[in-house]
């Protein structure tokens, strides 16, 4: 009764179109492009608008199986979601149709959990079937890293690394991933990200390792795409789920993965006007869109809303895919995309510093909205889009914002600005008296590699 498989094909086109669980499994595709959807399931509006009423669960099942129903059983598919999505999605409403998603109530306490959560249940169900074993190996400044790491444990057949630079995460940030354990071994490395990411590296192109199945569980992953477009229909579904609704959605932009989740969305068919892509300072797509130009911002510039510190966004090649267009691993447009229709679809602005602080100040005097600074990026970003498209027609206009982190993650900055500590959710609040454990190690190559031979 459904339509045909869907495969995924690399943005490079210079590899075979292969099928999920390759694409999954695989992470990066042989070319070094990403892999999208060829074909993107289509929602008829009366299937659509049936998805109201349903729980997190049940719409993430209905959408995801349309993508996955000749891949894995739907009852299993069921029971996936129901065990990863435990927590609440909070929808405020902040004034007239004006709303706030919260994505921050996950394990910890970022959206970056709902596609985490995901991934690693979808991994083990493939690798318990052939009784296979992966080692994940992951480089973090501090919050991908702590989420994959929630995200992944307890779970089996896989073992995940973390590498971070002991100097540059927050504590709250190391102990999500130290006091874990189980299968998750945390290194504490010293030196800088980059250090880390180059330790990574160095791993996954040593062939002597190659008898260890290696894959990386970073936001290039198809797996960790396909369930970010899944709460785009669950705000529309829960406060609308009518069809002539359009919904304008502001979304906190860095690698624009979150983006890339609501543009599948769309493709599917869920009715949205615009989606306002929110940067902090690092304005590379916003000045892309408008000029046609793309130039990387290197170093990226240093902004209070951290995790969207980001000069060459890494899911930008898919977005250019999706529009006709080609870009390059380097960042190279090699065949323009339909820029006139991105300027439709895609609203870009880029919000400084001053402006987030002043909206996080606002947003509580005003309406006791508390943000912190990605959300607060993404709610002037929606006013900023407000107020250069005001709607003829608002009655049918549904403006949804999205926050992607919990505002305990920045007491201090929301201290300075409000003068109040946010309270600290129960997932994270209990990581501060659990024993860590984690070893220290010189950034050097061969000392890591004995660690990764070791038990495996
Ligand atoms: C990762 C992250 C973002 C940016 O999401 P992208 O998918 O990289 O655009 C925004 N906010 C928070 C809190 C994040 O952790």
């Amino acid at each position: 009764m459904r339509n045909k498989s869907v495969t995924y094909y690399s943005t490079n086109l210079r590899s075979p179109k292969v099928s999920f669980r390759e694409a999954l499994l695989k992470g990066l595709a042989p070319d070094g492009g990403l892999y999208m959807p060829g074909n993107i399931p289509e929602i008829p509006a009366d299937e659509l608008e049936a998805l109201s009423g349903k729980n997190y669960p049940e719409v993430a099942t209905d959408i995801l199986g349309r993508f996955l129903f000749d891949e894995i059983d739907r009852d299993e598919l069921y029971n996936i979601c129901v065990n990863a999505y435990r927590f609440e999605i909070p929808i405020e409403k902040v004034h007239d149709r004006n709303y706030l998603m919260r994505l921050d109530h996950g394990p910890t306490a970022s959206f970056k959990d709902f596609a985490a959560l995901l991934m690693g249940r979808l991994m083990q169900y493939y690798l318990k079937i052939d009784d296979q074993h992966i080692t994940i190996l992951t480089a973090t400044s501090g919050d991908t890293g702590s989420a994959v790491a929630n995200a992944f444990y307890d779970l089996e057949n896989i073992r995940v690394i973390i590498l971070f630079p002991f100097k540059e995460v927050t504590e709250l940030q190391r102990k999500q991933m130290t006091t874990l354990k189980k299968n998750i071994q945390v290194f504490a490395i010293d030196g800088k990200f980059d250090d880390c990411q180059k330790l990574v590296k160095e791993a996954f192109m040593d062939t002597s390792l190659s008898h260890i199945r290696l894959s990386s569980a970073n936001s290039i992953n198809i797996g960790r795409l396909l369930p970010q477009s899944v709460y785009y229909f669950y705000a529309w579904s829960h406060l609308s789920g009518k069809i002539d609704d359009q919904v304008v959605f502001s979304v906190p932009s860095g690698n624009l993965g979150n983006l890339s989740g609501g543009l599948i969305a769309r493709e599917m068919g869920l009715p949205v006007k615009c989606f306002v892509i929110s940067t902090n300072e690092n304005d590379e797509v916003p000045v892309f869109l408008k000029t046609g130009n793309y130039a990387k911002i290197s170093p990226s510039k240093n902004c209070i809303s951290s995790a969207m510190n980001v000069g060459h966004p890494s899911n930008l090649a898919r977005i250019i895919a999706l529009y006709g267009g080609k870009m390059n691993e380097s960042g190279e447009i090699i065949q323009v995309p339909d820029l006139q229709k991105m300027r439709k679809d895609l609203f870009a602005v880029s919000i400084s510093d001053v402006k987030t602080k002043e909206t996080i100040a606002n947003c509580y005097r005003q309406f006791g909205l508390l943000l912190e600074p990605h959300g607060a990026v993404a709610w002037q970003g929606l006013k900023e889009y407000l107020k250069q498209n005001p709607d003829p027609d608002a009655e049918n206009q549904l403006c949804i914002s999205l926050e992607t982190a919990h505002p305990a993650k920045f007491s201090n900055e929301i201290f300075r600005i409000l003068n109040f500590i946010p309270s600290t959710p129960d997932s994270i609040g209990s990581k501060s008296d659990q024993e860590e454990e984690y070893v220290s190690l010189n950034n050097n190559y061969n000392l890591f590699r004995n660690y990764i031979l070791k038990n495996s």
